[in-house]
């Protein structure tokens, strides 16, 4: 049912909830709260502690006229009493506030404890008046925007649930409900959002949890068996040129990538399909152990592919890829969307022929109806932007190939298990030597012209930089304007005697081509881009990254970003732009700045922002979870997961029981599977 039907829901009002995702009464009902303020929490004045948050019940016994401060605020202040003492009422800009109450009357004020100079204050506390004897209850407080309050939004969710047992059915059988304590789902929705009590919301906060973790983890295994794992994938031997070829390369590689390779090559050798993921940080030298693994498998008479998120990045690797390969008399094709029919027919046929021995592509590679003669090895590059389907449709292009995944997110363990289902895990923990940590200044805007001098200082001496442009909030500019205003902008100032380039994602593949090659050859010395360089892109003699609106991005991004400078022998730094308006941006900020580890920067993400940024379904092609946490829900991640696996394993998941719960997993993932993020 749409929302519009809900009574007080209009055509303005339905649009304002659109914009929070709210479209149909069914989002309203699954729209969860972000918190709940716990107005049983009654105490005496003088038991009050600073910071907390508390209910009172009191009489208002004066109020001030509006006074401004010094900043040119109102203050507005309000004296309230009860038995226990008295409590001052503070608002900041709302001076109506002093006309809404009376003196003597009672209200119940709902707020954030300051004790100051001998006072204890309430900062613009939520109020209710004339309110009962048994006030309070655990009330939810949703995430909002400007057009829709907390009132209303509890409004449209109250009359929403009327119509629960309309909009929802139970999909977790009985027996499963026993067993583990869990609420039916009518009345879990209803408890989510106006609780009952503290026990009842527990119970119901975790049944929500349970049930989209057990539906992942069904989908997660589902789809592995799909890809059956048997005993007959190609053997492929080490070959003997692969010495000669190491050799040959213009580095040494480092202690984790030889270590990786010599588990990649020893998984290759059997007839189990290698099944393994490359985890290392950007820069740590991913791609040649992917092009060793390829030239192996050429070496033997078999093809491999390689996908890759972007166009750019999959045109990168085909030229480092025939830049090592030609020479040995192994042949590789590129594969992307933006060919033309003629020239893919071309490729498709030779791939089909087994002239091709490694086709690197984008999504185009599982898109075109590619056939191959004996495709023996199957890798992804920036994992994190596929989904699940997509690595499995690329892998069914094989006769069970071996298959390599390679990410730059830093994924804990226990997380990367869950993720990647039994996936082998090779890390990378060393970066090739010689590279210096990537300095990083944050600055506010006002100081951008002196991040600009400091550019031209390093493209004096040889050296390029990336500007990164991206949205200020609200706007309804495309990124691509964006970009093209800041290149128009920096050309005619602060570049004018330096060539400007610009690349976005609306611009044709060819034009993006052509300004990719001019940059790598050093034609361009500013290249004012998207986050389309986000993933891979590899420039050494690039050494300043700057990011306007650096706020606008979230840690793991802004560590990718930043990884596409310090990747050659020269000293990189990193300049970040910001307003960065609340304590948490500047924090985010911060962080950005004292450290260059991944894995880091992702904890201390996690502590900021809970585990979505970095570790959120969504970046994994995976459904969305609005209430579980893949790192807070441990224990239930690892519960569901069992009994996922033995509802699989014995069968019983095709039970008639359970056959709701089937189509609710299907329902989940046949959305998300072609949910990808390519520019
Ligand atoms: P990522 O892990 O981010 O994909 P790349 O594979 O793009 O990193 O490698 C980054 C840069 O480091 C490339 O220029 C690559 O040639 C270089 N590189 C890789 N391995 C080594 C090594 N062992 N010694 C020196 N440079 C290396
Ligand atoms: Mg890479």
């Amino acid at each position: 049912m749409e929302i519009q039907y809900i009574k007080g829901v209009g055509p303005k009002l339905s649009k304002y909830l659109n914009l929070l995702g709210i479209y149909t009464v069914k989002d309203a009902i699954y729209y969860f709260p972000r918190d709940y303020e716990d107005r049983n929490n009654i105490k005496p004045v003088y038991d009050m502690v600073d910071g907390e948050m508390v209910s009172i019940i009191a009489e208002v016994s004066l109020i001030y006229p509006s006074k401004k401060t010094s900043t040119g605020k109102y203050l507005n202040r309000i004296i309230f009493k009860n038995s226990s003492g008295y409590i001052v009422g503070v608002w900041f800009n709302q001076p109506y506030i002093k006309n809404t109450f009376k003196v003597g009357e009672r209200v119940l004020l709902y707020g954030k404890v300051s004790k100051r100079m001998g006072e204890v204050q309430l900062i613009e506390p939520q109020y209710e008046k004339n309110p009962g004897e048994a006030v309070g209850g655990i009330n939810p407080i949703y995430p909002i925007n400007k057009y829709v309050s907390q009132k209303v939004i509890r409004k449209i969710i109250y009359q929403s649930l009327l119509n629960v047992e309309k909009e929802v059915s139970e999909f977790l059988p009985e027996n499963l409900r026993k067993i583990y304590n869990i609420p039916d789902i009518v009345t879990a929705l209803k408890n989510v959002h106006f609780p009952a009590d503290k026990f009842v919301l527990k119970l119901s906060i975790d049944r929500i949890k349970f049930e989209e973790l057990l539906v992942l983890q069904l989908g997660l295994i589902m789809a592995k068996n799909q890809l059956s794992v048997k005993e007959n994938a190609y053997p492929i031997p080490v070959c003997k040129e692969m010495k000669e070829f190491k050799d040959a390369l213009p580095f040494n590689l480092t202690g984790a990538q030889s270590k990786c390779i010599r588990e990649i090559l020893t998984d290759m050798k059997k007839t189990k399909p290698m099944n393994r993921l490359v985890q290392g940080d950007v820069g740590s030298g991913k791609t040649i152990v992917a092009i060793i693994a390829m030239f192996n498998c050429a070496m033997n008479g078999f093809q491999s592919a390689m996908m890759a998120p972007t166009e750019i990045l999959a045109e990168q690797h085909y030229h480092s890829i025939t830049g090592l390969l030609n020479r040995w008399g192994i042949t590789a094709a590129l594969l992307t969307g933006s060919m033309t029919k003629r020239e893919k027919d071309e490729v498709l046929k030779r791939i089909a022929s087994g002239e091709i021995d490694i086709v690197v592509g984008t999504h185009a590679l599982i898109q075109e109806n590619v056939e191959f003669k004996k495709l023996a090895l199957v890798i992804t590059d920036e994992q994190h932007r596929f989904g699940v389907r997509q690595r499995a449709e690329l892998i069914s292009k094989g006769h069970n190939p071996h298959v390599l995944v390679m990410t730059a997110t830093p994924i804990p363990r226990t997380l990367a298990l869950f993720m990647y289902g039994d996936m082998d895990i090779s890390i990378i923990n060393e970066l090739p030597p010689g590279r210096q940590k990537v300095d990083t200044y944050f600055i506010r805007p006002a100081m951008k012209n002196r991040a600009y001098d400091f550019v031209k200082t390093e493209i004096e001496k040889g050296r390029q930089a990336y500007v990164v442009c991206s949205l200020v909030e609200e706007s309804e500019k495309l990124e691509a304007e964006s970009a093209v205003e800041t290149a128009e902008f920096l050309s005619k100032n602060y570049f004018k005697d330096y060539n400007v380039g610009l690349l976005h994602g609306k611009m044709n593949p060819k034009e993006k081509d052509e300004v990719m090659n001019k940059f790598k050859n050093g034609e361009i010395h500013v290249l004012v881009s998207t986050t389309v360089v986000e993933v891979g892109v590899n420039v050494p003699n690039a050494t300043v990254m700057v990011i306007e609106n650096a706020d606008r991005f979230g840690l793991a991004q802004l560590h990718q970003l930043r990884g596409r400078v310090g990747r050659g022998q020269y000293k990189s730094y990193c300049i970040l732009i910001a307003e960065a308006k609340t304590n948490e941006a500047v924090q985010r900020m911060d962080i950005m700045t004292k450290t260059n580890d991944g894995f880091v920067i992702a904890e201390k993400d996690m502590e900021l922002r809970g585990t979505g940024e970095f570790f959120g379904t969504k970046q994994h092609g995976l459904p969305e979870l609005k209430m579980a946490d893949l790192v807070r829900d441990i224990e239930i991640v690892k519960k569901t997961r069992d009994i996922a696996r033995e509802l699989v394993e014995t069968g019983k998941i095709f039970e008639s029981e359970y056959e709701l719960l089937r189509r609710e997993v299907n329902n989940k993932f046949g959305d998300s599977f072609d949910y990808t993020m390519f520019n």
